[in-house]
């Protein structure tokens, strides 16, 4: 198993191992395929967070589907600010489509809660969230993911796309902060 790393003041444990995302990456692939086969659906990542994830599920849906990327913030350090600040907004129109969201990570679910009345103004035929993590003891506003990876404890982790103040998005396996 990996080591425990540094990254800027903080240290981090193992925690998902590379095989252990990919394989669970496969299996969403194949769920979603049973959902959407036929439909073309439009994945839309949630940048930058999301960006790995998106690439590796990407390869794992084997059916016609388009992909778009928008980007919203709301993390400052190792805590959500609480307000959701869109960087780059969507420029693909949604109407009539079927969208599946792509998030690495759930947790006080402000992000999503803001940005699908967004989405569903635009009148797509339905929205879904796949989310590689899901912290349910974060949640501060009422939002599950139709698709989820893992659901994990409420401690802050990084690496394959997530970042501690933008160090760590390149690791290919996740790591959790040490108590
Ligand atoms: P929200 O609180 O709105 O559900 O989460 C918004 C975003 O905060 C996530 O998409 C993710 O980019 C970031 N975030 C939430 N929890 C963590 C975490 O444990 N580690 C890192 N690196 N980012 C997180
Ligand atoms: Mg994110
Ligand atoms: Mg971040």
């Amino acid at each position: 198993m990996a080591e425990r790393i540094q990254l800027h003041d903080l240290h981090f444990k193992p925690y998902l191992s590379e095989a252990q995302i990919q394989a669970r990456i496969r299996e969403l692939g194949q769920e979603i395929a049973a959902d959407y086969q036929d439909k073309k659906p439009l994945f839309i990542g949630i940048l930058n967070g999301a960006f790995m994830f998106t690439a590796d599920l990407a390869r794992a849906c084997h059916f016609d589907a388009d992909f778009a990327f928008v980007r919203l913030k709301s993390y400052e350090g190792t805590s959500s600010s609480g307000e959701v600040i869109t960087m780059i907004g969507l420029k693909a129109p949604v109407e009539g489509r079927y969208l599946i969201l792509v998030e690495d990570i759930i947790d006080t679910g402000r992000t999503l809660h803001t940005f699908l009345p967004q989405l569903q103004a635009q009148n797509p035929a339905s929205v879904r969230i796949a989310a590689l993590l899901s912290k349910p003891e974060a949640r501060v506003k009422p939002l599950e993911a139709d698709y989820t990876g893992f659901e994990i404890p409420n401690k802050f982790v990084v690496g394959y796309g997530l970042d501690y103040n933008e160090l760590g998005r390149n690791l290919p396996a996740i790591y959790q902060l040490e108590d």
